[in-house]
């Protein structure tokens, strides 16, 4: 089948730009579900759309109207971001009827923190201590809240007391937190691109994380930070490009290749297409894993034009959308698009 033949369509938003760009250089059709909110800002882009769907929320995206719509333009949706949080997992996995590029079951393991840990534990890598009792919190811990959304509202804390206070202050349950260790270093987040049609992966870029107030706190004076005392937050506001020192990148290799082992193991077919890790180096320059997302992250929104890594397996501009479109044009040449939606 010809790419032209396929729509890609995403959510109007996180990394919807890339992803239509990507598409468009790949030689498909593409297709956005855009908030009718937000149509302004798209419409400045409009070249990368060939069909709007305006929506009032992207939970719409559920309705027969525009399930209809979809799969009249024959499209493949790409997951990102804006999907797990706006629409329900349940949703996802049981009432879509247009295909999802990726293994959509392996966004509930991104969502829940047991399941997430579980999928981590299994692919071996070095995560920080999770505390399963507060009375056993011993050193600098970081409070991760219900429901946060990129981090907002976590808090920092050293003994079991100061955490009881603050929860008592924020009225959250303590059996609702999530203590973990807090890794005291410079943090790294890697994605990357697990090809099963070649069963290859490839690092295809890298961030860090700008992220408000935390990167405030450090350009203010000690004395002032102590006197002001603020809330910590954690809310990310844009994202900041790095390369690792050579010498690191097998390391990352490998806990990727991990993690491609571990997801076949427990929610096959397994990643499919974009993951990331997001961890930190501490002092001694180890490497610790807090998180991981199943699809593509914003951070890649950096490189539309392609990133250091890209450029040394690519002689062309390639970013993440572009290199899920190509995989889905490589899919459908050799009949096999099967294995890259669910
Ligand atoms: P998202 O879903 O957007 O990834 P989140 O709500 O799951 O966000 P995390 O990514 O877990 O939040 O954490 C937000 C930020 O908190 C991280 O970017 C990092 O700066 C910091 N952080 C989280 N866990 C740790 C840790 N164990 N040690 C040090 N810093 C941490």
């Amino acid at each position: 089948m010809e790419s032209s033949k396929v729509t890609i369509a995403t959510l109007g938003s996180h990394s919807a730009l890339q992803i239509l760009k990507g598409a468009k250089d790949e030689g498909f059709k593409t297709a956005l579900v855009c908030l009718k909110s937000r149509l302004k800002l798209y419409s400045r882009f409009k070249k990368l759309t060939d069909e709007i769907v305006l929506v009032e929320s992207f939970s719409e995206i559920m309705s027969q109207e525009v399930q209809e719509k979809l799969s009249n333009l024959n499209a493949i949706l790409i997951p990102h971001g804006s999907l797990v949080e706006y629409v329900s997992l349940e949703q996802i996995e049981n009432n879509f009827k247009i295909p999802i590029f990726g293994n959509k079951y392996i966004l509930r393991w991104e969502s829940d923190r047991n399941l997430k840990e579980k999928l981590l534990r299994e692919a071996g890598v070095r995560t920080p201590k999770v505390y399963s009792s507060v009375d056993e919190v011993d050193s600098t811990v970081i409070v991760k809240l219900p429901g946060a959304k990129g981090g907002k509202g976590y808090f920092l804390a050293t003994n079991p007391k100061e955490i009881r206070e603050k929860l008592r202050i924020l009225n959250i349950r303590e059996e609702d937190i999530f203590v973990q260790e807090y890794i005291l270093g410079t943090t790294a987040y890697v994605h990357f691109f697990y090809s099963p049609l070649s069963d290859e992966l490839e690092i295809i870029s890298m961030d860090r994380r700008y992220e408000t107030n935390v990167d405030g706190l450090g350009k203010i004076p000690a004395k002032l930070q102590l006197q002001s005392n603020p809330d910590l937050s954690y809310l990310v506001v844009g994202n900041i490009p790095i390369v690792l020192r050579e010498s690191l990148l097998e390391e990352i290799f490998e806990i990727g290749e991990g993690l491609v082992r571990a997801s076949k193991e427990l929610v096959p077919p397994g990643f499919i297409g974009p993951f990331c890790i997001e961890g930190a180096y501490n002092g001694e320059g180890k490497f610790y894993v807090f998180e991981f997302s199943a699809r593509i992250v914003a951070g890649t929104n950096l490189y539309v034009n392609g990133s250091p890594y890209t450029w040394l397996l690519y002689d062309e501009p390639m970013s993440m959308g572009k290199r899920i479109a190509r995989e889905i044009k490589r899919a459908m040449e050799e009949r096999r698009v099967k294995e890259l939606i669910t």
